[in-house]
């Protein structure tokens, strides 16, 4: 073949998902969303129901482990296994490991042992991958490296908000931030987890969350603390700034920085009813995702509030879905095929809403 012609094999990048849950399964229609990527294979751990949604949308199924009596236990169940993990890493270029946290150190291993680029979540530690990720604070650093981690929900809603006024001040001076997350108990589809009647403090003080900001943007100066409260479908953060005494910004002229950053939604929650998570998810779910989910996060504008250095702000997170498109952007990263974070979320973003027929 002469050299000039196209490499096709490398036009299309091959994206495996190890983990077919929560995360797993809205990151594969993300990626199935693009015209840069497709999935070439999700794991599952057992022929569970999760199995159906593979079958129904033509993602070829593989074992999450190569022993053959688990790979057999797919067809014993009706369902056609294409083989284990190691079959699948022979057939892809990175793979999204969403499985549940602290388990990644062990798949670590053998996406390195198969010479596979691998993207982790934020249940893992930043000390697993020694890199981590969201798309407005660091997508440059990660241009073409093997191993990253997309940081938690929390975080990553953090990194929205917090990351464009860090900017806007940084010829000034820092931002100091303590942030207040209160989390939800557990997923909607998760029965086993809580509190259910109970508000139930994260006694390690600061929690890991504001911290974790730092791994992104370790200028931006951040604590937390965590309470669990019961409630399925939200976290929301109390976040309080500290901003240098000459920051020149107002409260409007912060809310009109949010309204034009990707990812970011800003309402009125008088004027428009949305008083609280509940109106939010309802909101989310007239947009028409799949799932009902709200990649964007929300801020109430009349909860923002500028006195003398001191900003305030609520956001609501969905869990489930803000890092979803990060997830995307972070390929395009690691795959050096596009430099340009803003370019990456207009394109992730567009091929999402053209998939829903949004
Ligand atoms: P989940 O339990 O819904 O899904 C995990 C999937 O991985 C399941 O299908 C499970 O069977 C499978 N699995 C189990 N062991 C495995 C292994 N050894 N290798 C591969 N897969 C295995 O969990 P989730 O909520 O999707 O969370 C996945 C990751 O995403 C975690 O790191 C979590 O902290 C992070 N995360 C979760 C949320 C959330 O709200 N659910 C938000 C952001 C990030």
């Amino acid at each position: 073949m002469a050299n000039s012609e196209p490499c096709l094999k490398h036009m299309v990048t091959r994206v495996a998902i190890n983990g077919f849950g929560t995360i797993g399964k809205r990151v594969a229609d993300a990626v199935d969303a693009q015209d840069d990527m497709e999935i070439v294979g999700v794991t599952k751990t057992r022929p569970s129901f999760g199995c159906d949604l593979a079958v129904k949308k033509n993602f070829p199924l593989f074992c999450t482990f190569d022993t053959q009596e688990k790979i057999d236990a797919f067809a014993e169940a009706g369902y056609d296994c294409k083989g284990g993990l190691s079959d699948l890493l022979s057939i892809c270029d990175i793979i999204v490991d969403c499985s549940p946290g602290k388990v990644g150190a062990e798949n670590l291993e053998k996406y390195r042992e198969a010479g596979v680029k691998s993207i982790f979540q934020g249940g893992e530690k930043h000390e697993l991958t020694g890199k981590s990720y969201t798309s407005s604070a660091n997508h440059l650093e990660n241009i073409g490296v093997d191993c990253t981690r997309v940081v938690s929900c929390n975080t990553t809603g953090l990194s929205r908000t917090l990351v464009p006024l860090f900017e806007s001040i940084q010829d000034k001076g820092t931002l100091s931030v303590n942030s207040v997350m209160i989390r939800r108990a557990a997923d909607p589809g998760d029965s086993s987890k809580g509190p259910i009647n109970a508000i139930k403090p994260v006694l390690k003080v600061p929690s890991h969350h504001g911290p974790d900001l730092m791994t992104v943007k370790q200028e931006i100066e951040i604590t937390s603390l965590a309470v669990a409260v019961p409630t399925t479908i939200m976290h929301l953060h109390a976040i309080t700034v500290e901003l240098p005494s000459n920051h020149g910004l107002s409260t409007k002229s912060v809310i009109e920085m949010w309204r034009k950053t990707p990812r970011v939604i800003v309402m009125n929650g008088t004027d428009t009813k949305i008083t609280s998570t509940a109106e939010v998810m309802e909101l989310a779910r007239d947009i028409g995702r799949k799932w009902g989910d709200l990649h964007e996060i929300f801020v109430w504008e009349d909860g923002v509030s500028l006195q003398g250095n001191k900003l305030y702000y609520f956001q609501a997170i969905h869990q489930e879905s803000d890092v979803i498109p990060e997830n995307v952007d972070a390929i395009r990263a690691m795959m050096d095929i596009e430099k340009d974070w803003m370019v990456s979320v207009e394109k992730t973003d567009k091929a999402i809403s053209a998939y829903y027929g949004l």
